[in-house]
C-alpha cells in the first residue's frame, strides 16, 4: 500500500483512526451499561449458588458474578464499538493525514 498525499505528494501518511477510538470508547461505556445488567444477574446467580455454601460463599459468588458480567459486557461492547468505528473510518471519515503538510484526506478507492 503506497498512498501519496494529494497536496504535497509525500508518502509519509499516518492514519487518524478517529472513528475507531471514539467507537471503542463508546462501546466500552455502552457495553459496561449492558454489562451492568449481566452483572446484577451474575450477582444474583452467585448468591443463589452461595446460599448452599453459607455467607462467605454468598459474598464470593456475588462479587464473582458481578465482575464477570461487567467485564464481559465492557469487553464485548468495546470490540463491537471499535469495529463499527473502524468501518466508519474507512467509509465515511477522512482517515488519512499527511505527516508533512498535515493535509487530511480519505483513502483513494
Ligand atoms: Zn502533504
Amino acid at each position: 500500500m503506497c498512498i501519496q498525499c494529494p497536496q504535497c505528494g509525500s508518502t509519509r501518511i499516518t492514519t487518524r483512526d478517529l472513528g475507531k477510538k471514539v467507537g471503542g470508547a463508546t462501546g466500552v461505556i455502552a457495553g459496561g451499561v449492558t454489562g451492568w445488567t449481566s452483572a446484577v444477574t451474575g450477582a444474583r446467580v452467585g448468591m443463589t449458588v452461595g446460599l448452599m455454601g453459607g455467607p462467605a460463599v454468598i459474598a464470593l459468588g456475588c462479587v464473582a458474578g458481578a465482575l464477570v458480567g461487567g467485564l464481559v459486557g465492557a469487553a464485548t461492547g468495546g470490540v463491537a464499538g471499535a469495529k463499527i468505528g473502524s468501518v466508519l473510518d474507512q467509509r465515511v471519515l477522512d482517515n488519512l493525514e499527511c505527516v508533512v503538510c498535515e493535509h487530511v484526506f480519505s483513502a483513494p478507492e
